[in-house]
């Protein structure tokens, strides 16, 4: 059989988007169908499983998908034992306690004895047990905002992001509990076995670094009155060196260097200040270290 890497994607959800960017970021072309459940990369051996997030860890557990994309939630509430390959950082929630308004809340100790309504059992209980909390959970799928209301819960642990749609059901977020970001994920040991599949996987993550990497830094190309070159390799700093080239004029260099994000806009005005001229600022699409 042909060596492809099978990554598993959320179909249709908060994670489907920015995983598919990521990839296609990386140079890989492919189409998206909404309505087909595989896709193969066009020009790199990779093949999509389009899925339910929730159903993403067992996959990759049970080998149908070596690896996939997944809220660190999601993954953790699994229970499974896999390799996180990456944080990719985005779809960052965070797990909170919420109560209703009425609620004499000063810490976890003040759900003694509650009960608690969350679709994370998992993650809820193995927190609260590390912190002595004995609590009960209502292990709802959905809708767990309305569960006090109802009168099957006292407060709720569920991912908040605003909390608007806890105000709307008269309830206040008290404590966050647990963070979570989109990770990749994979069988345990799959990224250490010598195999075309995990080749396949290094090139793949190579090629996402390149683009982290690339997306904090500019280009930046000036000209530079020649007796100021030593200044200015002092004010770029950081790097092996600039590059230079001589112009026509023999009293003036053309000078490129690679400039971090946040050090941009100081660098820019020192550089003005001995003075540089025709400062081009480009973006980086991939690098390399
Ligand atoms: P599916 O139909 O695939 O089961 P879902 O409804 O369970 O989808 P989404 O709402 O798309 O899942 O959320 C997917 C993941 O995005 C969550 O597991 C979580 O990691 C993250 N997430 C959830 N809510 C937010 C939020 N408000 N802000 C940022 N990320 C979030
Ligand atoms: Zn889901």
């Amino acid at each position: 059989m042909e060596d492809v890497l099978r990554i598993a994607i959320q179909k249709s959800g908060r994670l489907s988007e920015k995983s598919l960017e990521i990839i296609r970021n990386c140079g890989i072309d492919f189409q998206t169908d909404s309505r087909v459940l595989k896709e193969k990369a066009s020009n790199f051996p990779i093949e999509f499983l389009f899925v339910r997030d929730d159903d993403i860890p067992t996959y990759i557990k049970d080998g149908v998908a070596d690896i996939g994309i997944v809220g660190r939630n999601e993954f953790d509430e699994s229970g499974y034992y896999l390799d996180v390959v990456k944080d990719l950082k985005f779809a960052k929630c965070r797990l909170s306690i919420a109560v209703p308004n009425d609620f004499q809340y000063e810490d976890l100790s003040s759900l003694n004895g509650k009960r608690i309504a969350t679709s994370y059992p998992g993650i809820m209980m193995k927190i609260l047990r590390e912190k002595g909390v004995d609590a009960t959970p209502v292990v709802v799928s959905g809708s767990v905002e309305i569960t006090p209301q109802v009168g099957i819960a006292d407060a709720i642990c569920d991912i908040v992001s605003t909390g608007t749609t806890l105000k709307m059901n008269g309830l206040r977020e008290a404590e966050a509990i647990y963070y979570s970001s989109a990770i990749m994920i994979a069988r345990p040991g799959f990224t250490n076995s010598v195999s075309k599949k995990n080749g396949i996987l290094t090139r793949l993550l190579e090629r996402i670094e390149a683009v982290e990497l690339a997306k904090n830094k500019k280009y930046i190309l000036f000209n530079l009155p020649a007796e100021k070159l030593d200044e200015a390799a002092r004010i770029i700093g950081g790097m092996k060196s600039p590059t230079v080239t001589p112009l026509m004029d023999k009293s003036w260099l053309s000078v490129q260097s690679v400039v971090s994000e946040d050090r941009f806009w100081s660098v820019f005005e020192d550089l003005k200040a001995i003075g540089a001229e025709g400062i081009l600022v480009m973006n980086i699409e991939k690098m390399t270290e």
